[in-house]
This record gives C-alpha cells, sequence and structure tokens, in this order.
C-alpha cells in the first residue's frame, strides 16, 4: 500500500488539532476557568500529578520539527527538561512535569504542535460544562488513521518527555 508522505500528514494533524481548538474555544472553553488570571498558571503542565500526555510518532514529528525552530538556548533548556523527566520517568514511571512549558512564554508548542489532550483541557467548576470526551476520542482516532497511513504498523505513543529525548540529545 502506498504510504501517506509526512508533509501532507502533518498539514492533516494540524486540521484536526485546528476543528478540536475551533469546537472547544467556541462551545466550551467560554465557561472554562481564564487562564490568564490563574493562580497557579502552568500547573496544568509542570504538576507531576496531573501531566501525563502521551504523543503519537506523527505528533511527535510535529513537535520535532517546532523545536527545530526555537533558537539554540530554548532548545537546549528543552532538551534538558525532557532528560531529566524521562529519566524520572524510566525510573518510577507515572506523571511528569512538561519540559515544553516554560514560564514566560506558556506552552512552546501551542500554536504548532499542541497535542490533542492539552487542547480539551481547560479547568471547568461545574462538572457538566467539560467538553465531552467523545470529543478528544474522535480527534484521537483520526490522528491514530494518519499515523498508520504514514507509518504503518511501525508507531507507537510514548510520554512526551521520552518522545522528545528521541530525536532532541
Ligand atoms: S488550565 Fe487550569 S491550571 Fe492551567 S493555567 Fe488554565 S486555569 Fe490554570
Ligand atoms: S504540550 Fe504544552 S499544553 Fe501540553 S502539557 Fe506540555 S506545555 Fe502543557
Amino acid at each position: 500500500m502506498k504510504t501517506l508522505p509526512v508533509s501532507q500528514a502533518l498539514l492533516r494533524l494540524a486540521r484536526i488539532r485546528d476543528g478540536l481548538r475551533m469546537v472547544v474555544t467556541r462551545d466550551y472553553e467560554p465557561r472554562a476557568k481564564d487562564c490568564g488570571t490563574c493562580e497557579v498558571r502552568g500547573a496544568c503542565c509542570t504538576d507531576e500529578h496531573f501531566v501525563n500526555v502521551r504523543v503519537t510518532r506523527l505528533e511527535t514529528e510535529a513537535i520535532r520539527r517546532a523545536i527545530e525552530s526555537f533558537p539554540a538556548p530554548v532548545r537546549s533548556r528543552v532538551a534538558k527538561r525532557a532528560a531529566k523527566a524521562a529519566e524520572k520517568l524510566g525510573n518510577s514511571g507515572g506523571s511528569f512535569s512538561c519540559p515544553l512549558y516554560e514560564k514566560e512564554s506558556g506552552c512552546l508548542v501551542h500554536k504548532t504542535a499542541k497535542p490533542l489532550p492539552c487542547i480539551h483541557h481547560a479547568c471547568y467548576e461545574r462538572r457538566e460544562d467539560l467538553p465531552p470526551d467523545s470529543l478528544l476520542e474522535e480527534a484521537e482516532k483520526q490522528v491514530v488513521r494518519l499515523n498508520s497511513l504514514v507509518y504503518g504498523n511501525a508507531w507507537n505513543s510514548d510520554p512526551i518527555p521520552i518522545a522528545i529525548t528521541r530525536f532532541v540529545l
């Protein structure tokens, strides 16, 4: 079977991300807590008991390209944080502090390669205001199909720090 070129798959991946972001922003985030005034801003990305996002091979490629465009000092900081978090994951498993978060800038891949669970996530006062899991699951299914079109069976999902250490270091 002819495989889909990575460049085309990345464009489709961007459309999947944009579609999810559009629905979440339009239909759910107006009832979410404002991140701009959050007293624990960034805890959602750095609290080791909370962050547990995995990314597929294609999403990792999008993150790799985004990191490649960063200035060298930022790349170096990401690499150091990823190595530290990956080592900790290797030793104890579980969750991690995301190496893509920086206090001044927030999520470094917000516009370019943000993983789907991160787009889906916000803090809501009331459980009934949360976007349904099915919204995320449908987008994730599309990403699984895209990975298969590009890589066949030769792909998996890894926690973000592990995925980054595969190419940054
Ligand atoms: S998602 Fe929640 S924890 Fe994270 S910055 Fe926004 S309000 Fe704060
Ligand atoms: S990818 Fe971005 S939004 Fe997701 S946990 Fe990391 S810094 Fe936070």
